[in-house]
């Protein structure tokens, strides 16, 4: 995998409106650190559509 840039990692967030937390980079997904939401990434750049995004882990990692 390639990391993001940190910068842009920086101002990245969860696009649902509800949450909006901050979004941790986990191999090839972006994970919300607030719903837990896995937001994959394509090509360097991260998919935030939240009808793409799979759900959370629930525990399990
Ligand atoms: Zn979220």
């Amino acid at each position: 995998m390639t990391p993001l840039r940190e910068e842009l990692l920086d101002i990245l967030v969860c696009p649902l409106p509800q949450c909006r937390q901050r979004l941790d980079q986990r191999d090839d997904q972006l994970v919300c650190t607030g719903c837990g939401r896995r937001y994959r990434i394509e090509e360097n750049w991260p998919v935030l559509i939240p009808e793409e995004a799979q759900p959370p882990l629930d525990g399990k990692d």
